[in-house]
């Protein structure tokens, strides 16, 4: 069975945001025969963020914003790292070793590349062009998950928001859920520094438009209700963001 690599929800969509999940599916084709994983680490957050495809739908109806989606679990290949990046095909991630991903010869990484990575970014360059015709300043925005527990250790924050050069989304998230009961900081748990800002870099600052990540921890948003609770918190952080943005422009 053949999931496919990239969807695009909404497409359509009207409103100002355009929605990415690159870690949104754990699906690992059959020819890779489970690049030799158990079942425990193919259903783990190293192959997917859990609950992330979930928030990013969710998102997508309130901000009626197009959803750009991988179809395929990042460790086949990680859309939200360039060709030249090792961690784009991890041979170890976290406590596992990803026997299927080791030893692999030039072609293998190219093609893994070719049939993963460049039908993603070219379905949300493609997705970004529309939308930047329909509406007059597109905002980038990807939606990510985190492990609450980190290589034994338990993490403190809940959300996480994150940037590369550009903070100015993220100043405005930031301020806009000061007075939230959750623990949120700036490019944690993951920041520039660990390479997670592929897709901001590649798609919102080279394009000129605003861009944030938001990493949230997956155990708040393991039920339907936490999902869409969640969903409209930082819907309308992401809201107010906007505007802060529209006055800063004026
Ligand atoms: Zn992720």
């Amino acid at each position: 069975m053949e999931n496919s690599v990239v969807e695009v929800i909404n497409p359509k969509g009207n409103g100002r945001f355009v929605l990415v999940c690159e870690h949104a599916s754990k699906f690992i084709p059959d020819k890779f025969n489970n690049l030799g994983l158990s079942v425990k680490a193919r259903e783990s957050h190293v192959a997917w963020d859990p609950g992330a495809f979930d928030v990013a739908v969710g998102l997508s109806k309130i901000l009626d914003a197009p959803l750009v989606t991988s179809g395929i679990s990042r460790l086949i290949y990680d859309c939200n790292r360039p060709p030249t990046a090792k961690s784009s095909i991890p041979e170890r991630s976290e406590t596992f070793n990803i026997k299927g991903n080791t030893d692999l010869n030039k072609d293998e990484v190219s093609e893994r590349a070719e049939k993963y990575y460049f039908p993603f970014r070219n379905a949300l360059i493609e997705c970004l062009g529309l939308h930047s015709r329909r509406v007059k300043s597109s905002i980038l925005v990807t939606i990510h998950t985190f492990t609450p527990v980190f290589h034994g250790r338990e993490r403190k924050v809940d959300l996480g928001i994150v940037h590369d050069s550009d903070n100015r989304m993220a100043d405005g998230m930031l301020n806009a859920l000061a007075g939230s009961s959750m623990n949120i900081e700036r490019n944690q748990p993951y920041g520039p520094r660990d390479g997670v800002t592929h897709t901001l870099k590649e798609h919102g600052n080279r394009r000129g438009i605003a861009s944030v990540m938001i990493e949230i921890k997956n155990d708040l948003v393991v039920t339907l209700e936490d999902q869409l609770e969640i969903s409209q918190v930082l819907a309308s952080a992401l809201n107010l963001a906007a505007e802060n943005l529209n006055n800063r422009a004026d």
